[in-house]
């Protein structure tokens, strides 16, 4: 027997079955409230290049889920992966909560998942983003190598970054003394006295991380509590040079021009101001999303966050779906953002499916693919001593450009190919040098690097140029222009 909700249950299935038995009907013709959408018209491909069914921006955990579920489900997948390959948790050490492994390597994991995705068909493109047009359909994508990419769906993972605390003294000893990375610059601390801005699960890890170099490494927290999980918080039980300060804020940081010396704390429990003497301040105080390249195209949340519709990654946009932490403030977990990516490669699997992107369309797209990039050799140059590296700064004709670098530091490891790639391109115009500073501590010590990767660039023997930050290939191009006095479509 039927009473009334059962018949009224009966009723909503039956006007949803007929809706899609209507000829022609599809999912997506159904009204989809705030979205934007295109007419999707499959015979404009023929006069398109570039063309991928899934473009993905952004290669960290949720961009390679969503490049392996993509390229699994036999849709040609592009993965961008921008200015830091692997995203953010290449720079962790040990992660210890992804499922299935008790402890593994943050840059080996991702280096697994991104093997698995090439394994699968998943394409790779190492360049980043310059614009994109979703207001028009195959999606339009520019680099900035210059390339333009065809998309008939878009997956947004780029992430977020390190937050700054925007206090006096930050910007002025970036590079000296004040670093996010512990993993990249813990090495330099060797025996020094050292803060941690910030109380959840990245200051832990930071401290940790220094734990093995730095003679004394304080932890600062603004409130009388640390928000980190309390199981992380107990590992600090194990590290007795590791101490935790709490209501205390920092407002200027201080040094002597050449390296930090110490920060200024105001203690909100009694209103006091005093200086610290340290030598160096590790920043983890949260972040925030990558999403300047989307403003005014997808719908932001007020902290600049992608706003996802109902319990799927779709964006705004109908056909451009967002993952990881770019849309996930709440979470921010590498699993999660994972998790994500594999729902957002499913969700436009099935936009695809629906708008009629078959076996025959999709060969359509192969045939007009991305042309193979051109591998030069790079032209940099290794020294084996300090002695060489003086020597080739001092009979150098033209301005030398100096990488320093680590293998144990993921950002640098990036950075190293786009470095060869910007020394082919200006090959006549300047010398170029990398320096693996593990090798070579002592042009390190000499040349006061104590933050990699950095640069140096010497004009007529002299230093004219230190720069400490990441750098993209455009970047680095813009820096050698700079130095060469050319532009780089002059080179
Ligand atoms: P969180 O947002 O969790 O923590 C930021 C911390 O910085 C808070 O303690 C915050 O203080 C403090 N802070 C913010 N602004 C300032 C400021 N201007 N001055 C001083 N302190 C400030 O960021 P995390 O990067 O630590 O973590 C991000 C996410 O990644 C979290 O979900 C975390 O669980 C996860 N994560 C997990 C790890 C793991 O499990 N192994 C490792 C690292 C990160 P307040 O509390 O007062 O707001």
């Amino acid at each position: 027997m039927f009473n009334r909700s059962c018949l009224v249950v009966v009723g909503l299935v039956f006007a949803v079955i007929s809706l899609l038995s209507i000829p022609g009907c599809k999912l997506s013709d159904i009204p989809t409230g705030g979205f934007q959408s295109h007419s999707y018209d499959l015979s404009k491909l023929d006069c398109k290049e570039n063309v991928f069914p899934i473009v993905i921006i952004g290669s960290g955990p949720a961009g390679l889920s969503a490049g392996l579920y993509g390229a699994r489900a036999k849709k040609k997948t592009l993965i961008i992966e921008g200015s830091k390959p692997g995203g953010l948790l290449t720079e962790t050490s040990y992660v210890e909560n992804w499922p299935g492994f008790k402890a593994i390597l943050g840059k080996d994991l991702m280096k697994e998942l991104k093997e698995q995705a090439a394994h699968f068909g998943a394409q790779f493109l190492d360049d980043s983003v310059e614009k994109v047009d979703f207001s028009q359909w195959p999606f339009v994508i520019s680099t900035e190598d210059g390339k333009t990419i065809h998309a008939l769906t878009v997956i947004i993972t780029t992430g977020a970054s390190p937050t700054p605390l925007n206090i006096p003294g930050e910007q002025e000893y970036w590079g000296k003394g004040v670093t996010t990375c512990a993993i990249c610059d813990a090495p330099f601390y060797q025996n020094k006295d050292v803060v941690v801005v910030g109380g959840g699960d990245s200051a832990i890890a930071e401290a940790i991380q220094l734990s093995p170099y730095a003679k004394k490494i304080t932890i600062l927290v603004r409130k009388d509590k640390m928000r980190a999980a309390p199981t992380n918080q107990e590992l600090l039980a194990g590290h007795p040079h590791v101490s935790v300060m709490y209501n205390v804020e920092p407002k200027k940081i201080v040094g002597d021009d050449k390296h930090v010396t110490g920060i200024e704390l105001f203690n909100n429990k009694d209103n006091t101001t005093n200086v610290m003497p340290i030598d160096g301040v590790f920043l983890a105080i949260g972040h925030k999303p990558n999403t300047s390249l989307f403003k005014d195209i997808i719908e932001l949340d007020k902290n600049g966050y992608i706003v996802l519709q109902g319990h799927t990654q779709q964006t705004s946009i109908q056909g451009v779906y967002a993952a990881g932490d770019v849309e996930d403030h709440r979470y921010r977990q590498a699993g999660v953002a994972a998790g994500s990516g594999i729902k957002a490669a499913l969700d436009a699997d099935m936009f695809l499916n629906e708008i009629g992107v078959n076996a025959e369309v999709a060969a359509r797209c192969d045939q007009k693919q991305l042309a193979p990039v051109e591998i030069m050799p790079p032209l940099v140059k290794h020294v084996a001593s300090l002695t060489e590296f003086e020597q080739q700064i001092k009979e150098a004709t033209k301005p030398v450009i100096v990488d320093f670098y680590a293998d144990y530091c993921p950002t640098c490891m990036a950075m190293l190919p786009h470095f060869n790639a910007v020394s082919q391109q200006f090959k006549d115009l300047a010398v170029f040098i990398s320096v693996d500073i593990a090798a070579l501590p002592d042009i390190a010590s000499k040349y006061f690097i104590n933050k990699i990767p950095c640069i140096l660039v010497f004009k007529d023997g002299s230093l004219a140029g230190r720069f400490n930050n990441s750098m993209n290939k455009s970047e680095l191009q813009q820096l050698a222009a700079q130095f060469v006095g050319a532009t780089p479509a002059e080179k």
